[in-house]
């Protein structure tokens, strides 16, 4: 690990602040998925500024309805909150069925939104990898990529190539249940980004994950009034337990057969297409073939196309039964 230099922040905007005019200053939370990248020399902050003492802990109700969730409240937390459990189901399940035990306890909200892909070559410096040294290439087209996207993904130039997938499983339940991000700008003014634009397809910058600016730090995530229906999440892996998604469904079914979906695994990005839920009634079928419109796998993972059918057959199947 490289040296850094370390400071508590305060306040929100005092954080902000100090990440935005130090060079090379990053935030740091439950420090779970940071500290590994640190200890590769993937990621090599010159400083970091620690959120924990921000007041920023607090599950709290919205005058909308919703709850307000504080970007320090720990993934047991949530999960583990009565009117998470009773109310936005799907979300409790997408966390529960993420990392493990001792990891939930220690990830925070924002820190989830924020983890990086678990691309293999991402984590190999040794490897031209675009997301982590701009410009190098993408080992992973042409290499191994079961893991990896099958859609939205670009691929046409070398030097902007990446077909990374967002690893999280929170993330794709706030998508399903169009959540809400606070945040604080390094100059004290705050913002809210719809969820749906807070992470981004790779583009010609995949080394950018989110349309987060530099400093800008999330204080919360809101979710909506509750949605009712069957709340569901369906997490396809390698074992049954530790491991990420090869696919994911995360939905909302109301007992008419109408509803939402939102994707894991495919995609830089949970993958959420509105127009296909207007197909749900007609079954998995129809909505996976408008979700998975433009899809362009690889060798290695074209087996994801039809595992995302079979899974949203699944879910929609246990939200009838
Ligand atoms: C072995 C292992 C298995 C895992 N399995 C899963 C899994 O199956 N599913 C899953 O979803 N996750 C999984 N995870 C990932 C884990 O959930 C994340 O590491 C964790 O949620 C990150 O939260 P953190 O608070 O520790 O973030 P940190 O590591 O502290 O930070 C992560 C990033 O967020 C930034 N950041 C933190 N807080 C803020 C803020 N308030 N505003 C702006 N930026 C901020 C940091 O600068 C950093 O870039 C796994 C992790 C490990 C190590
Ligand atoms: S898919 Fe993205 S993260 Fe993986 S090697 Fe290619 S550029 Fe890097």
């Amino acid at each position: 690990m490289r040296p850094f230099s370390y400071e508590r922040a305060k306040t929100p905007a005092e954080a902000a602040a100090a990440v935005a005019r130090t060079p090379g200053a990053k935030f740091i939370a439950g420090g779970t998925n940071l500290l590994d990248l640190m200890k590769l020399q993937i990621e090599t902050p010159t400083h970091l500024v620690d959120v924990q003492d921000l007041k920023l802990h607090q599950i709290e109700p919205t005058a909308e309805g919703g709850l307000r969730v504080g970007a320090l409240v720990t993934n047991t937390r949530l999960a583990a909150d009565e009117r998470v459990r009773r109310d936005y189901g799907v979300l409790a399940r997408a966390i529960v069925a993420g990392a493990s035990g001792q990891l939930r306890n220690k990830a925070t909200t924002a820190g989830n939104l924020l983890q990086r892909t678990r691309c293999p070559y991402f984590y190999d410096p040794a490897m031209p990898c675009n997301k982590r040294v701009p410009g190098s290439g993408c080992s992973a087209i042409g290499g191994y990529s079961r893991q990896l996207a099958v859609i939205g993904s670009r691929e046409g130039d070398a030097r902007t190539a990446c077909i990374a997938t967002h690893p999280g499983d929170m993330a794709v339940a706030m998508r399903v249940l169009d959540a809400k991000v606070e945040t604080v700008r390094p100059n004290g003014s705050t913002r809210v980004l719809p969820i749906a634009d807070f992470h981004r397809l790779p583009g010609n910058t995949p080394h950018v994950d989110t349309n987060l600016e530099r400093g800008e730090l999330i204080t919360a995530v809101t979710l909506p009034a509750p949605l009712g229906g069957t709340q569901l999440y369906h997490k396809v892996r390698d074992r049954a337990s530790y491991a990420f998604a090869l696919v994911s469904v995360a939905a909302v079914v109301q007992r008419d057969g109408s509803g939402r979906v939102a994707v894991g695994g495919i995609a830089h990005k949970p993958w959420r297409v509105e127009a296909a839920e207007r197909d749900m009634p007609r079954g998995a079928k129809a909505v996976a073939q408008r979700l998975l419109a433009g899809a362009r796998p690889t060798r290695d993972n074209a087996f994801k196309l039809p595992l995302v059918e079979r899974t949203l057959a699944a879910v929609m199947a246990d939200a009838r039964a």
